[in-house]
């Protein structure tokens, strides 16, 4: 029996002449999968019973199994997942006024080991393959009954930030596949420009996001020079904020300079808080060139870390350098903090 979730269109059509049936059946049942959230072969009314037996002798329509699913008192909303292998992963759905954020995982644990981040701080177990990151969409989609998909208007489940566990450019294919058959317009259709796609900075597939996927791409740089990027993020010691910023030039060489990057910088306490800190990074924007703005992320702790978060005052004079200098730079409303769904937060394992 095979998991027909996670299939690309190809994939599909050629199990569909596997079974002996014609193409355009493959378009039907992608709708069914991926329009329609069907799982159960049985109610797919516009397909005869032998092929629906076919069906059920050879496939499956998986979800993962949910372990635990936890509420904020703000509306977020967190599920822990568990995989046919037990391994388990979590992924946040964000509510605003009339959409959402669903954030999605791409790995078991992370080998980045960013010295600020939860998940950072549980070793990686495994990558996580294209069925297992758009299950996680679909288990949110099941949550709030958003099937058949609605238009993008009135979709509350309305953008994907796969910011989730894990660096997704280390697992670029199962990711790539992934967000290909989310954004697919004959099924859950997300559109590109809803999907953000965030990284550490592996420099060597960053302008792919632009060539192969065409998503919005952010940068987690949390630091204005490489001595403390490299204190925090061990990954900078591979690839600087140079090689970084040169990538984000070609992203946006394909992009176009409209489509603007995102730069996340956590806001820790004497650390990479100061005035200084906010002009060089208005230094280093204008050197590249780069139409970028910044998300300004109040850290939030968790048990163990060495950080603090920034004062108020701080975070807001430092956000208030940088629009001066005319970049936008929101300060993020922490979201979800007391189920620890908040960003940097997620972690799947007690002890790793
Ligand atoms: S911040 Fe992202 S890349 Fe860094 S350790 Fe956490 S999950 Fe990995």
């Amino acid at each position: 029996m095979k998991d027909l979730i996670g299939l690309s269109k190809e994939e599909l059509q050629n199990e569909i002449a596997a079974i002996g049936e014609k193409p355009f059946r493959a378009k039907q049942l992608w709708q069914w999968i991926y329009f329609h959230g069907e799982t159960d072969f049985t109610k797919m009314s516009n397909f005869s019973k032998p092929l629906r037996e076919k069906l059920q002798q050879n496939y499956f329509i998986s979800r993962p199994k949910i372990v635990t699913e936890q509420q904020s008192s703000d509306g977020t909303h967190k599920w822990l997942l568990e995989f046919s292998d037990g391994e388990r992963i979590e992924t946040v759905y964000i509510p605003e006024e009339d959409r959402g954020a669903v954030c999605i995982s791409t790995q078991v644990g992370c080998a980045v080991g960013c010295k600020f981040c939860h998940t950072g701080s549980q070793k990686i177990t495994r990558n996580l393959n294209a069925c297992e990151i758009v299950a996680q969409f679909m288990v949110a989609r099941d949550a709030y009954g958003e099937w058949p998909s609605p238009t993008n208007e009135t979709r509350y489940l309305s953008n994907i930030v796969v910011m989730g566990m894990g660096e997704p450019l280390h697992n670029k294919a199962e990711v790539f596949k992934a967000l290909k058959i989310l954004s697919d317009g004959d099924g859950i259709a997300i559109s590109k420009r809803r999907i953000t796609l965030s990284t550490s900075g592996i420099v060597p597939h960053i302008e792919a996001v632009a060539q192969e996927l065409g998503v919005k791409l952010a940068i987690s740089l949390h630091a204005p020079t490489n001595e403390k990027r490299s204190a925090i993020m061990p990954i900078n010691n591979k690839y600087s904020i140079e090689q970084v910023l040169e990538a984000c030039q070609k992203y946006q060489a394909v992009m176009g300079m409209s489509r603007m990057i995102t730069f996340e910088y956590l806001m820790l306490k004497d650390f990479n808080d100061t005035p200084e800190d906010a002009r060089l990074l208005i230094s280093l924007m204008k050197k590249y060139k780069l139409g970028a703005k910044f998300n300004l992320i109040p850290f939030n702790p968790w048990p163990g870390c060495d950080f603090q978060p920034s004062s108020n005052n701080k975070v807001h004079a430092f956000s208030k350098i940088l629009e001066q200098a005319g970049y936008e730079a929101p300060i993020r409303v922490a979201r979800g903090q007391d189920i620890l769904a908040a960003c940097g937060q997620l972690k799947s394992k007690v002890s790793s």
